[in-house]
């Protein structure tokens, strides 16, 4: 008698050393994938993803890039294409803040830096997956993930507002990129965290942010990491078959 095997779809989550994109990588193993592991300086923190998605089931490739440069975006899908051989799924996950500011105080470097990481690394990984995916370009058909932030909405006055925008371009990115590849197979679609626990409130220098806020959410406390991965997977996946174009507020009501 012939078994057939059937080949674990592939997805690659870009940022996920910690925090929400590491929560994606676990529950993306448990839904079946096998899971390529981008992190920027946090190689402990890749290392450690990987352990949680091979004892959710699923195997791992972990590639160190910087996603704000086009070169490291390049050796990311080439790694891809030698280790696993398909991608069926992308995560544009990884993103930074920076200090609280107001207008006056974001310094053209520190714009720059903000849009290269959160807007044109999610373009240009983006562009190397449906290359990949496309059946514009022959492929399969596939799925993409942008994260962006309740942010993009509210507009992070006082706080942020670079940061806020390069979120609001994410999400017109995801609306536009829908529609191109509607008819190639490639769903895309966003989800839109409201205040999270992790990492990033300590780099953006507020480490009690999510602490602080958290009697002022609806819900009377910040998210988790796994709540906001329920939702990506969930639109990465088939059981989101019809879903593209969708913005997916996970705030708990804020
Ligand atoms: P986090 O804990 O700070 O994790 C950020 C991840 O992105 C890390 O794995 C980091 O890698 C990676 N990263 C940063 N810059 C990178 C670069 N240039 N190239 C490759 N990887 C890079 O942040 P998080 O809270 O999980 O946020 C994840 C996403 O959710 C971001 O897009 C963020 O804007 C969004 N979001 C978060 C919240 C929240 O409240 N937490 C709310 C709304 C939206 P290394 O550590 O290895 O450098």
């Amino acid at each position: 008698m012939m078994t057939v095997t059937k080949k674990r779809p592939v997805c690659l989550v870009t940022g996920a050393s910690t925090g929400i994109g590491a929560a994606t990588a676990e529950l993306a193993a448990r839904d079946g994938f096998d899971v390529v592991i981008n992190y920027r300086s946090d190689q402990a923190g890749a290392e450690r993803t990987g352990e949680a998605v091979q004892a959710a089931g699923g195997s791992f490739l972990i590639c160190q890039a910087d996603v704000s440069k086009p070169d490291d975006i390049e050796k990311i899908f080439l790694a891809i294409d030698g280790h696993f051989g398909q991608l069926d799924a992308l995560i544009n996950n990884a993103g930074i803040v920076d200090l609280t500011t107001r207008l006056e105080g974001i310094s053209p470097q520190r714009l720059a830096n903000m849009f290269a990481v959160n807007v044109t690394g999610s373009f240009l990984c983006a562009q190397k997956a449906v290359e990949r995916m496309s059946k514009a370009f022959g492929g399969p058909g596939g799925s993409i993930v942008n994260v962006s932030s309740k942010a993009a909405v509210l507009g992070g006055p006082n706080m942020y507002i670079d940061y806020a925008a390069s979120k609001g371009a994410i999400e017109t990115f995801t609306k536009g990129l829908a529609a191109e590849q509607a008819q190639y197979g490639v769903r895309v679609n966003a989800v839109r965290p409201g205040v999270i626990a992790t990492d990033i409130h300590a780099k953006g220098g507020a480490p009690d942010r999510a602490v602080e806020m958290a009697p002022d959410l609806p819900m009377g406390r910040a998210g988790t990491a796994h709540e906001v991965a329920e939702g990506i997977v969930w639109l990465m996946s088939n059981r989101a078959s019809y879903v593209t174009g969708a913005i997916l507020d996970v705030t708990g009501g804020r």
